[in-house]
């Protein structure tokens, strides 16, 4: 399924007055296509994701998905976040289960005949190496094995478009590095739409077709990129490669363009501590 965004802005209003978090943009992911946001802290890219999933409602604009309206979340959306997600009192299984359960419950069997649901949960199970693990509790398994059981409970339900609100921030890079090696294996096999927000440019640059940059808030559409390296080619090597290194240098260029880092925090996110900024590669 395409999805598109058309126009979409927000402006929050809270008692402290209104925040614009997002500029009016346009974005269109084609059918199968995986592109990654990356911007500073606070410049509205979650934003962007909860509209695109119906779960927020945008100030103005739209979103569509195969020119259909969306207008709340759905089971075509599959939705991944980087806080823990899992219901601590259901097993792996169960969680892994459960959006067939509650489509059930809804009269909508998405997985079809009972059977078939529980079959497509053992084979999601088995793909994200979680199968010796299905009775076990969310608080017995590590930070990046719960995170491959939210993967399987998005996949679940065959949803049609998958948005990733950083999934893999909150894990240690070598555990990072096994999630992006995971997915990268299903994108070959089962290439699905997919908007997906990091902060880490070797991550949007390793999983992406194209890779959005985003300025700071109100957040809007800096530059896309794209990205060619062949599908066979992609794995953590790759981001040794010299093509590879251009391009990342390319979008921390944009990213510096910006007058000033916000926080420390991003100052860390991106890599740049005062040395390197200062080192005139595409500075700011
Ligand atoms: P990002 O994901 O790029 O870090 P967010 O989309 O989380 O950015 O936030 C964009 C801006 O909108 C920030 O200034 C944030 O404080 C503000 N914001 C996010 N959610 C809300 C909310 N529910 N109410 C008010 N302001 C919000």
């Amino acid at each position: 399924m395409k999805l598109s965004l058309r126009g979409v802005s927000k402006t929050y209003s809270g008692r402290r007055g209104e925040t614009d978090a997002l500029a009016p943009l346009d974005m269109a992911v084609r059918e199968g296509e995986f592109i990654s946001l990356v911007g500073p802290s606070g410049c509205g890219k979650s934003t962007l994701l909860h509209i695109a999933a119906g779960l927020e409602p945008a100030t103005s604009g739209a979103v569509e998905l195969d020119g259909e309206r969306v207008l709340g979340p759905g089971a075509e959306i599959g939705l991944m976040f980087q806080q823990q997600t899992l219901f601590p009192w259901l097993s792996v299984r169960e969680n892994v289960r459960f959006p067939l359960t509650l489509a059930h419950h809804r009269g909508r069997a998405a997985g079809g005949a009972p059977g078939r649901g529980a079959a497509r949960v053992e084979s999601l199970l088995r793909l994200v190496g979680l199968w010796d693990f299905r009775d076990s509790y969310p608080a017995e398994l590590s930070g990046g094995m719960q995170q491959r059981a939210a993967l399987a409970r998005a996949l679940v339900g065959k949803p049609e478009v998958l948005l990733m609100d950083e999934p893999f921030g909150a894990l240690d890079a070598q555990t990072r590095e096994q999630m992006q090696e995971l997915v990268l294996h299903l994108i070959q096999h089962h290439r699905i739409t997919t908007l997906f927000v990091t902060h880490d440019v070797d991550e949007a640059l390793l999983l992406s077709d194209r890779v959005a940059v985003f300025s700071e808030r109100p957040g809007r559409v800096l530059a896309t990129l794209d990205v060619t390296f062949a599908r066979a080619a992609r794995s953590s090597a790759l981001k040794l490669d010299e093509a590879f290194l251009h391009q990342k240098r390319e979008i921390l260029a944009l990213l510096r363009g910006r007058d000033r880092f916000e926080t420390q925090r991003d100052r860390l996110l991106f890599g740049l501590t005062n040395t390197q900024s200062n080192s005139g590669e595409g500075g700011p």
